[in-house]
């Protein structure tokens, strides 16, 4: 039995926020979350969450997966865990088909091999069925219309792993390929150019969730909903947002997530200069420029992933959409957990849970980070 680690303070149990908790941890789970007097455990120094959960992350600190590299695998890994995020989706791009098995191999022997940092609960494929009108920063020339048994192959690279599959439901093949792999495969409506209506029928076919809602998708109009619309009124599908405050407004993050409790992740988009000096980065086949705290293609100037954290992410919740934490805590906990398929293990502070444990400082800095019970260094 490894030795029983205990950490006290003012911790996020059950939806609220209460004083004096020690969590126990040991072997990588929680084994206590119990109301004690002061002084029993190691204070925390700021408040205590469960370890954030991205869906959408493309890469960090000078890499991403696309780079299909373990060694840079593992570096965004342990970058996002310092900041916070102790479990994502690994995210591609639209890519070519070997391109796009390459980068899924890596994954899989990076999850095979136990890294420290950020677990790895899968993969999101974002693109490359998706719509060229809608492409945001997505490789043009690799889009292309949906295709099962290509799928097929790219799920057969990372046999144990959990799928999102990023998709427009408007373009050739993406019915049939809906339909064919709902099972094993979570579909997700974006880079869509799609009408409410066809936004609607990919539902109904069984896709489940939104890609960065609001960004590369059909807006809202009342006489048109849209993509966004069909998102909106939909009674149980979760949806993306991208909370830099550059992405969405700060009102519709607010809008949004109000709305939307139960079904908001937040999510980085984050790209590999995320955490990297202003310059020149690579995006599979394009260029970006990051400056001013956005990273953009440098020929047109088109939005291309993000620079943010997931502890921003919270901040900015907070700060520039005037939420309650309270309420931001599970759009970067419970409800990626459950999108991501770990709701059983990830995303609360509670027994028999994995010990991913944050500390986040008044200024919103994930402070301290356990990520399965190891103390993730800074
Ligand atoms: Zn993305």
């Amino acid at each position: 039995m490894s030795e029983v680690r205990r950490i006290q303070g003012r911790a996020f149990v059950d939806g609220a926020f209460k004083d004096d908790i020690v969590v126990s941890f040991a072997g990588g789970r929680i084994t206590d979350v119990a109301h004690h007097a002061r002084g029993s455990a190691d204070a925390a120094g700021g408040v205590i969450v469960p370890g954030f959960v991205d869906v959408h992350v493309h890469g960090g600190d000078g890499a991403d997966f696309m780079d299909a590299d373990d060694a840079a695998t593992a570096r965004v890994l342990s970058f996002h865990a310092r900041h916070g995020t102790t479990a994502l989706l690994a995210t591609t791009l639209s890519g070519s088909t070997s391109d796009l098995k390459k980068a899924v191999e890596s994954i899989a022997r990076v999850v095979a091999s136990s890294p420290r940092g950020a677990e790895i609960c899968g993969v999101h494929l974002e693109g490359p069925y998706i719509n060229r009108k809608h492409a945001g920063a997505q490789d043009v020339h690799s889009i292309r219309p949906a295709d099962a048994s290509e799928l097929g192959a790219i799920l057969a690279a990372g046999p144990r792993l959990r799928w999102i599959v990023t998709l427009a439901p408007e373009i050739e093949g993406a019915r049939e390929l809906i339909q064919h792999y709902k099972d094993r495969v979570l579909f997700s409506i974006g880079h869509t150019s799609a009408d409410y209506a066809e936004a609607v029928a990919g539902l109904g076919w069984g896709a489940s969730h939104f890609t960065h809602l609001f960004n590369a998708m059909t807006g809202m109009h009342h006489r048109e909903p849209g993509v966004v619309g069909a998102a909106l009124g939909s009674v149980d599908a979760t949806v993306e947002l991208i909370a830099d405050g550059v992405h969405v407004h700060p009102a519709v993050l607010r809008i949004t997530a109000t709305m939307l409790p139960r079904r908001t992740a937040l999510v980085t988009d984050a790209v590999r200069a995320c955490g990297m000096p202003d310059g020149k980065y690579k995006l599979y086949g394009y260029e970006i420029i990051v400056a001013d705290g956005t990273a953009r293609l440098s020929d047109s100037g088109t939005l291309a992933g993000s620079l943010l954290t997931m502890s921003q992410a919270v901040q900015n919740m907070v700060e520039l959409a005037g939420l309650p934490i309270e309420l931001v805590i599970p759009l970067a906990t419970e409800v990626p957990a459950r999108i991501a398929g770990v709701a059983d293990r990830k995303g609360r502070l509670e027994i028999g849970y994995d010990a991913d444990i944050v500390v986040l400082s008044e200024k919103f800095e994930a402070a301290r980070v356990f990520a399965r019970g190891q103390e993730v260094s800074r």
